[in-house]
C-alpha cells in the first residue's frame, strides 16, 4: 500500500504517488536572504492536468531566480500567483531537475512512467492563441518560468511539469550533473542559435562575457560545437584555464581595463575620448587573442549596463550583441553611430522554446556539453547553496542539490557517449539558414 509520506531518499514504488511530500518552502512572512526564506515543510503532492507530468525529483539545479523569489523582490511571486487565482500562500522553487516520471496526464504521449528525464523550465498554455497559431511560445503571454513564476518546482520530492518540458536524461551523467545545465544551456542556445542570420556559424568569432559563469561556460561549448571561435572575458587569470579547457580560443581579463559603465555624453569630448581609448584597447585585446584584426560576429551579453557600450563598439559590421540580463544594471547606453553605420543588431533574448531546449539537449546526450557541475549539495543544504549565490561566493559553473538521490555520483548508467561531429538535431540541421527555429507543435518537437 502506498504510504502517506515517504522519508527523503526512500523512493516510493514506481508509479505510486503518496498524498504528501517533503519540500523546501518560501513563505511571504519570511521573505529575506536564503537562510531565512527557505524552510523545510511537508505539503500535499500537487495534482496534474491532462498535459502535465509528475516527476520524482532525484536532483535539482540552483539558479539565481530563487534567491530573488526568497527575497520577494523585484517580484513577490507568491502574491502575483494569488492575484491570478492560485490559493497557495507558499512557493516551492527550483527551475532545473533530473528525475523519474511517476504519473502522466491523459493527453501525454512523449513520456511514460519510469522514464528518466531532465526538464527545461519553459511553461505555457497550449491553448493560448499564439501557441495554437504555431508561434514561438516564448512570445505567448502565458509563458512562465517553472519553479520561479510557477509553483511546485524541483526543491521537493515531486514536481509538476508540462509534458513538453521533459527531455531524455543523458545516461552518462549522474543525477546531480544532469540537474545542473538545462536552464543556462537552453538560454545560451537560443541566444546563439535563435536569431536568424546572426546565429553562430562555422568560423564565427563569439565574445562571451563571464566565460567561467553558468551561462558563459555553456556558451563557450555551444559556440565551439558549431565550429565557431569563442573568446571568454573573465575577471581574473585564475579563470583562464577553466575557459580554455571548455574550448575558448583565448581569454581576456576585464580587470586590465577601466572604461566600464555607462557611456559618457558624446558632447563631452574629454570623457568620451577616455572611454574610446579604453574601448579600443579592449578591441585590440580581442585581436591579440585571434592573431588577426577581426571583430566578433556575436557578443554574448548579460552583465548589461557596465559592458554594453563596449560590446556594441567591438561587435563586427552586421554582427549581433545578444543580451539576456542586466546583472550590473539596466541602462544600456549605445552610441548609435556605431549601431546604424555598421548595421549592428542589439537583440534581447529570454530562455528558450521546447525545440531549442531539445536541440541543446542533443549536445548533452552526445556528450558534447559538459554541465560544468562545480559543487553538489545535500537536500538540507538548499538554502546554503542559494546563500553562496546571494553572497556571490559560489564556485565557477553550475551547482546542484540531491533530492531523491541518496548519494553523490549516482544515476550514470552508461559511459560517456562517443562525441558526434555535430549534434543530431530533432528537425534538420540548425546550422543552415534560415536560423530562426520555427515553433513546432508539442508532437513535432519532442523525441518519440
Ligand atoms: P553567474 O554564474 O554568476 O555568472 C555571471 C558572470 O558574470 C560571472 O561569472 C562574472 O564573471 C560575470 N560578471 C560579474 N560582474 C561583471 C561585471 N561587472 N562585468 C562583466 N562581467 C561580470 O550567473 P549566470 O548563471 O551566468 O547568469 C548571468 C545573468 O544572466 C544573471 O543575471 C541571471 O539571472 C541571468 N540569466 C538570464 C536568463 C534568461 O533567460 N533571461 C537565463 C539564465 C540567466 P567574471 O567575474 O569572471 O567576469
Amino acid at each position: 500500500m502506498t504510504k502517506e509520506l515517504y522519508d527523503l531518499g526512500e523512493q516510493p514504488p514506481l508509479g505510486e504517488v503518496p498524498a504528501t511530500m517533503h519540500a523546501w518552502l518560501i513563505r511571504p512572512e519570511r521573505f529575506g536572504p536564503p537562510l531565512e526564506a527557505f524552510q523545510k515543510e511537508v505539503v500535499d503532492v500537487p495534482t496534474i492536468a491532462d498535459d502535465e507530468v509528475l516527476v520524482y525529483v532525484m536532483a535539482a539545479g540552483i539558479n539565481y531566480n530563487n534567491v530573488w523569489a526568497g527575497l520577494g523582490i523585484p517580484v513577490d511571486v507568491i502574491g502575483a500567483r494569488n492575484k491570478a487565482g492560485e490559493p497557495e500562500r507558499f512557493h516551492i522553487g527550483g527551475s532545473d531537475a533530473s528525475g523519474i516520471v511517476y504519473a502522466v496526464g491523459k493527453d501525454v504521449t512523449n513520456v511514460k512512467v519510469g522514464d528518466e528525464v531532465v526538464m527545461h523550465c519553459g511553461k505555457w498554455d497550449r491553448n493560448c492563441p499564439t501557441v495554437v497559431r504555431g508561434g514561438d511560445p516564448m512570445y505567448s503571454p502565458s509563458f512562465r518560468i517553472w519553479g520561479y513564476e510557477t509553483n511546485y518546482g524541483s526543491f521537493a520530492q515531486f514536481t509538476k511539469v508540462q509534458a513538453q518540458q521533459c527531455m531524455p536524461k543523458p545516461k552518462h551523467l549522474t543525477w546531480e550533473a544532469a540537474a545542473a545545465y538545462t536552464l543556462v544551456a537552453a538560454t545560451a542556445w537560443r541566444m546563439l542559435h535563435g536569431w536568424g542570420e546572426n546565429a553562430v556559424k562555422e568560423g564565427d568569432v563569439a565574445l562571451i562575457w563571464g566565460g567561467a559563469g553558468g551561462l558563459g561556460s555553456m556558451a563557450i561549448q555551444i559556440v565551439k560545437a558549431a565550429g565557431g571561435i569563442p573568446i571568454a572575458v573573465v575577471s581574473g587569470e585564475d579563470k583562464f584555464d577553466y575557459c580554455m579547457k571548455l574550448g575558448a580560443k583565448g581569454c581576456i581579463n576585464r580587470n586590465d581595463f577601466d572604461h566600464w559603465g555607462m557611456l559618457p555624453h558624446w558632447k563631452d569630448d574629454a570623457a568620451y575620448g577616455t572611454w574610446l581609448k579604453g574601448a579600443r584597447k579592449f578591441g585590440s585585446a580581442i585581436w591579440d587573442v585571434l592573431g588577426e584584426r577581426r571583430a566578433p560576429n556575436i557578443v554574448f551579453e548579460h552583465p548589461g549596463e557596465s559592458t554594453i557600450p563596449s560590446s556594441i563598439f567591438v561587435c563586427d559590421t552586421g554582427g549581433m550583441v545578444v543580451v539576456c540580463a542586466g546583472t550590473t544594471g539596466y541602462n544600456a547606453t549605445v552610441d548609435l553611430r556605431y549601431l546604424w553605420m555598421r548595421q549592428k543588431r542589439l537583440q534581447g533574448s529570454h530562455f528558450a522554446n521546447a525545440v531549442q531546449s531539445n536541440q541543446m539537449n542533443q549536445l548533452a546526450l552526445a556528450g558534447k556539453l559538459d554541465p560544468c557541475l562545480s559543487q553538489a549539495f545535500t537536500y538540507d543544504e538548499i538554502p546554503l547553496a542559494h546563500d553562496l549565490m546571494y553572497r556571490n561566493k559560489h564556485p565557477h559553473g553550475n551547482m546542484a542539490v540531491l533530492v531523491g538521490a541518496t548519494d553523490f555520483g549516482q544515476g550514470a548508467t552508461a559511459p560517456e557517449p562517443v562525441a558526434l561531429p555535430h549534434p543530431t538535431l530533432p528537425e534538420g540541421d540548425a546550422h543552415t539558414t534560415p536560423r530562426i527555429v520555427p515553433h513546432a507543435t508539442d508532437r513535432e518537437l519532442l523525441p518519440e
